[in-house]
């Protein structure tokens, strides 16, 4: 297949482009390189640009023939979300649109959206189905939403078929040690614990933000899941699409919720060092728990979750150290 990844030279995306490249496929990267790093990129084509800017993107897209679109671009904090709004509703809504409006421009069909566990708000279930109500807490989730919307939209118009996964928490890094977390600032758990224990420059403060949650130790949980993970969905979805046209939503997750302080532990067993934390406050819109069904992913896509939590911390503490 000839596959555009849209944000290739990001976390998730740099992960989902190791592992299509490793399957044959022939990939070309467009990336504004905003949050990105290009030595993520481990040698695939590039274009630097942004998807708010139509020309770039049609010069891209008359360049080569694409089969299907992958499309990682977007912010992605909660609290600057609160703060900046516009800047979400611009690049992930209306970068999105410029995108899909390419697409259809150049005959290109097909498109795997990343999307998220942000765009159910507070959970109302103990394992949260495809199904949920969805009620984004922040404007990140509104974004979010409003793309898979679009989705539906244009899915019903006729001749735009699309996947859209959303992520529970992604963790984990390339097992080769090749790729892994960066990000400026760091804010996702898994990493600050890690960067709690690395020795030198590199080591961090860490805190837990809030201990009294209605959870059986009182911080939050979330269901960890391996990039690599992540990135085998995105081939079983892209296989999907071929089979079946229309506009899909699938939850990815492993089903089992993990504690802060039992991911604490974990990277304590892993790292064989003790962590050096404070309690803080809680982290405005932060739900108490937040646990995938992956029944459907597992029924329609034959994907489920292979990495432990352990081999989540293992992976990614390897990357870590090998920053240091
Ligand atoms: N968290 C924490 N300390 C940190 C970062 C995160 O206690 O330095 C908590 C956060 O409040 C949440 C969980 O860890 O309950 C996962 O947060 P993360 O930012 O990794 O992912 P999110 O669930 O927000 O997407």
């Amino acid at each position: 297949m000839n596959i555009l990844v849209c944000g290739g030279a990001g976390y998730i995306g740099s992960h989902v482009l190791k592992h299509l490249r490793a399957k044959g496929h022939s990939c070309h990267v467009l990336d504004n390189f905003s949050s990105g790093h290009e030595w993520a990129l481990l040698g695939a084509s590039c274009s630097k640009a942004d998807i708010l800017d139509q020309a770039a993107l049609d010069k891209i897209f008359s360049a080569r023939p694409f089969d299907v679109v992958m499309h990682f671009c977007a912010r992605s904090l909660v609290a600057e979300s609160v703060t900046d709004p516009a800047l979400y509703y611009r690049n992930n809504v209306s970068g999105t649109l410029n995108l899909l409006e390419t697409m259809q421009k150049h005959g290109v069909n097909k498109l795997v959206f990343s999307s998220t566990a942000a765009i159910f708000g507070e959970p109302q279930e103990e394992i949260i189905s495809e199904a949920h109500p969805r009620q984004p807490l922040n404007p990140y989730g509104h974004s979010k939403l409003m793309v898979e919307q679009m989705l539906q939209d244009f899915a019903e118009a006729g001749g735009l078929d699309s996947i859209a996964l959303r992520y529970f928490n992604a963790a984990g890094a390339d097992p080769e040690a090749e790729l892994g977390e960066v990000h400026e600032p760091e804010t996702h758990l898994i990493p600050n614990i890690l960067l709690s224990l690395l020795d030198g420059e590199s080591r961090r403060e860490f805190k837990i933000f809030g201990k009294d949650y209605p959870t059986p130790d009182g911080t939050c949980v979330r269901d960890y899941i391996h990039v690599n993970d992540l990135a085998s969905a995105h081939v079983l979805g892209m296989e999907y699409l071929f089979e079946h046209p229309g506009a899909h939503v699938f939850n990815l997750g492993s089903q089992r919720g993990y504690s802060v302080l039992e991911v604490m532990q974990a990277c304590e067993q892993i790292s064989g060092k003790k962590v050096n934390y404070q309690f803080a406050g809680r982290r405005p819109g932060d739900p108490a728990r937040l646990v995938a069904s992956s029944l459907l992913a597992q029924q329609e896509l034959g994907w489920q979750a292979e990495y432990s939590l352990e081999q989540i911390i293992e992976t990614a503490w390897n990357w870590h150290q090998s920053l240091s």
